[in-house]
């Protein structure tokens, strides 16, 4: 009989050069990193001789591969993956009420789509009858999300109209639903704060922080400010998403500064690093801004934590998470009632409408295109040669589709570069703090 404790599964393993970290080449010291059972070593000399042998799947003696026990788990990928296959299957919609925007920020990933054009109420329904169904989803747990294209709350009798009615479909056919509102903070009052409060819509603010940087990306910070101020005190703190630019790169720790001491109620904010081609010129361009939002994200994501904050981008968020995909596909109701799998793409005007559309609702019902889902969703890891051995596949799933759309390949593999670096990182981050909990010790000293 074959001994189990000699021979364990073999965990789906990937090594990732650390040589930099500790001030020697890359063929000194690795991470053997077993994303689907979340854990990590860090090997040298013959374990990573060991290592690689074990990848390429060669013979190793038993004794070499016990090295690797510390890191197996019986998890597949599949074990991890929503079981999204048709369009029936979704458990994210977002809803964008309209194209109109009172503001005009500087890198709008909509702009081109603005358009005087609302959803109609009916085409909502119909989009929340389809999604709130036990009869689609035998899923309990849902999440809808009012957002942009443009201001959503432009639309308010709409937004309102729908977050009861959801709100009210849900209960009865007894699903839990999380709803959020994504605003740019301009309009708020006693009547929305009522609605968020009896519903629990989570608000999310578009905020680009500090002064100058808002009122010459995005304009009014201080009726932004207002925003954020009469949610706090309404007890709806908000989550904050900021979008970093070249401009504001190395300003993010001045940024965390001044969340914690204007806002001390708002404990989630949101970096995320701006997709705009106009923006980088050059490659170079591209590398010089991901090398030092990954140095910034890094250290104030650190401070943030000590004083109860949490900094997220998508990547480290996802760090925690097995994915496929790099954003989940979703139900998303465009104002001409198109179904879009993706928020970021709304209108007809944009480049790439063509290509993320798989479904139309009308009064009488949701119209899905299921092989143009089917090809749509499959646009994921698993499609793309260049995430084959990535040791960051599991947390990128591919990227999100917006880069992705408007970067070419050299920018994109400037991103790819970014997202393995920052998984690493945090990766080592870990292990550091594990090191000086057990040992007292850091792992330069240890190594
Ligand atoms: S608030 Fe949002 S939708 Fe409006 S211009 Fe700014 S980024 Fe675009
Ligand atoms: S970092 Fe690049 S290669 Fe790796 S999974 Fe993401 S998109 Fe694919
Ligand atoms: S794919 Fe990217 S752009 Fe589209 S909704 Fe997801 S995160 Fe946003």
């Amino acid at each position: 009989m074959e001994d189990n404790r000699k021979r364990p599964p073999l965990p789906e393993l990937y090594i990732i050069p650390a040589g930099d970290y500790f001030g020697t080449t890359d063929d000194q010291v690795r991470i053997l990193y077993a994303p689907l059972s979340g854990s990590m070593l860090l090997a040298t000399g013959e374990d990573i001789r060991n290592a690689e042998k074990y990848i390429s799947g060669e013979e190793i003696d038993d004794t070499s591969r016990d090295f690797f026990v510390p890191l197996t788990g019986n998890k597949t990928p599949e074990d991890f993956f929503g079981k999204v296959k048709t369009a029936r299957d979704l458990q994210k919609m977002s809803v964008l009420p309209n194209h109109t925007c009172n503001f005009s920020c500087s890198y709008c990933y909509s702009a081109k789509g603005r358009a005087n054009v609302v959803l109609e109420k009916e085409k909502l329904k119909t989009g929340l009858d389809f999604f709130i169904d036990p009869e689609r989803t035998r899923h309990r747990s849902l999440t809808l999300s009012f957002i942009g294209g443009g201001e959503p709350l432009l639309s308010w009798n709409l937004v309102r109209w729908g977050i009861e009615y959801a709100y009210e479909r849900a209960e009865r056919q007894d699903f839990t639903l999380g709803i959020t509102l994504i605003t740019n903070g301009s309009i708020m009052n006693s009547e929305i704060i009522d609605v968020l409060k009896r519903y629990g819509v989570l608000p999310d603010v578009s905020f680009d922080i500090l002064e100058d940087v808002q009122n010459s990306q995005r304009g009014h910070f201080s009726k932004v400010c207002d925003t954020i101020d009469v949610l706090c005190r309404n007890g709806l703190p908000p989550s904050v998403n900021a979008t970093i630019t070249p401009a504001t790169v190395d300003r993010m720790e001045e940024m965390l500064a001044f969340m914690i001491d204007r806002f001390p109620k708002v404990t989630n904010i949101v970096l995320e690093p701006v997709v705009s081609p106009e923006l980088f010129p050059a490659t170079a361009d591209m590398k010089d801004f991901y090398g030092r939002y990954l140095e910034n994200f890094m250290k104030i994501r650190r401070d943030a934590e000590a004083g109860g904050r949490f900094v997220m981008c998508r990547i480290y968020k996802n760090i925690d998470s097995i994915l496929d995909r790099g954003c989940p596909s979703k139900f998303a109701l465009t104002p001409q009632g198109d179904v879009s799998i993706c928020y970021c793409t709304s209108s007809p005007k944009e480049k790439h409408y063509a290509k993320r559309i798989y479904g139309t609702v009308g009064t009488a019902g949701v119209d899905i295109d299921d092989l143009k889902f089917a090809e749509i969703h499959g646009i994921n890891v698993h499609s793309m040669p260049k995430c084959t051995d990535c040791f960051a596949k599991w947390h990128c799933g591919g990227g999100c589709m917006c880069p992705n759309d408007l970067y070419s390949e050299p920018y994109l593999d400037e991103i790819c570069l970014f997202t393995r670096e920052l998984v690493k990182r945090v990766l080592l981050d870990r292990m550091e703090r594990q090191s000086m909990e057990n040992d007292g010790k850091s792992l330069k000293e240890l190594i």
